[in-house]
């Protein structure tokens, strides 16, 4: 049970937890002008074991205009670092779900990650698509093995990851999180995707971004530092927000000295996704269609003889191809229909795979 050890390594080693640390809003080094980060509020995985109004009906209490950053499917050499650059210049703290293949393909980078202060969570060992499609005990062993892989890196700097994890495409089932609740990990989705991994121009990201961020006035971004687009946007959109007054929020493990303890939001109403900006002129020919045959990309694998120059910059050479649909096991899909508003943005494939049976 290597990841009932990685848990229990919580209350008896002297690990320390990703993230946490000295707060920069008020002096962020060579930038006074920074967006920063303005408070920090820890995980009870008592009070909160499950987040994100994506799929939950709870999440971190926000104030108004209050935004937490989250990237998945990292780490990768070639966009990580400038994504912690942008991060760095604004003295933001964001939490990363870390992919276990990528993290052993890469383990220098997950530990700059976690050097800057990020908090670290944990994203599957191979990033299955769709999760729920995998066997119980296959599905136990990417959860587990992703924590221990992660650990046993961070281990190396006397730090440990979170107790939180990220389904690989949000394909959550109540197996899954009933086993992540009973060892106290948090399930954590997100409030709101800006489209980045459909492989979308660095502005039409930015636009998506802040047009859903506005519809709906705070909230957990989803985003993947493994993203072209990401990496091109992600500086113009923190100056945007330090312009019309966020203010950045960043997640810990629970015990963090000085860290408050997040309350619970619940939630009354599903996110709205724009795919148009709500504030932002463009032409309807910038934004996103969900009509069109779009494939989901899975994180790049890891050799870099794999990846292959695409028009936005580096792109996985191997799309996983989802398997057919015959092989859904009916009792593992989302049950929870209400909870699963990917009609809104999501391709129809993946909408097609995570509906509920009676949804077809
Ligand atoms: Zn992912």
């Amino acid at each position: 049970m290597k990841f009932a050890l990685a848990v229990a390594a919580t209350a008896t080693l002297l690990l320390v937890p990703t993230g946490g640390g000295a707060l920069a809003a008020e002096s962020c080094p060579g930038n006074p002008d920074a967006l920063g980060t303005s408070r920090e509020v820890a995980i009870d995985p008592a009070t909160l074991p499950r987040i994100g109004f994506m799929q939950y009906k709870e999440m971190v209490e926000l104030q108004p205009k209050e935004v937490i950053f989250t990237f998945d499917d990292g780490p990768l050499p070639k966009t990580t670092p400038a994504v912690l650059e942008a991060l760095r210049k604004e003295c933001v703290k964001a939490t990363f779900f870390i992919v276990g293949r990528m993290a052993k393909a890469y383990p220098n980078v997950l530990r700059e990650v976690a050097a800057e202060g990020h908090s670290i969570a944990t994203h599957s060992v191979t990033h299955p698509l769709i999760f729920p499609k995998q066997s119980f005990e296959k599905g136990k062993r990417e959860i587990d093995d992703g924590f221990a892989i992660v650990n046993a890196i961070l281990a190396q700097d006397g730090r440990q990851a979170a107790p939180w994890f990220r389904f690989p495409g949000l394909g959550r089932t109540n197996a899954f999180e009933k086993y992540l609740g009973e060892r106290g990990v948090v399930s954590m989705s997100a409030d709101f995707p800006v489209d980045d991994w459909l492989h979308r121009t660095p502005d039409q990201v930015y636009k998506i971004a802040l047009a859903r961020l506005e519809a709906n006035g705070k909230g957990m971004f989803l985003l993947h530092d493994i993203q072209p687009s990401t990496v091109a946007m992600l500086p113009r959109l923190l100056r945007t927000l330090k312009e019309r007054g966020y203010k950045v929020v960043h997640m810990v493990p629970l015990g963090t000295p000085g860290a408050e303890v997040a309350r619970a939001e619940t939630r009354t109403r599903v996110p709205a996704m724009p795919k148009q900006p709500v504030s932002d002129t463009v032409s309807p020919g910038m934004m996103p269609s969900l009509a069109e045959p779009v494939q989901p990309a899975p994180p790049a694998t890891p050799s870099a003889a794999e990846q292959v120059p695409g028009p936005g910059g580096l792109l996985p050479a191997r799309l996983n191809p989802l398997p057919p649909h015959d092989v859904v096991s009916r009792d593992l899909v989302p049950q929870r229909r209400d909870e699963m508003p990917f009609s809104v943005f999501w391709p129809s494939q993946i909408m097609y795979d995570l509906r509920a049976p009676t949804m077809r």
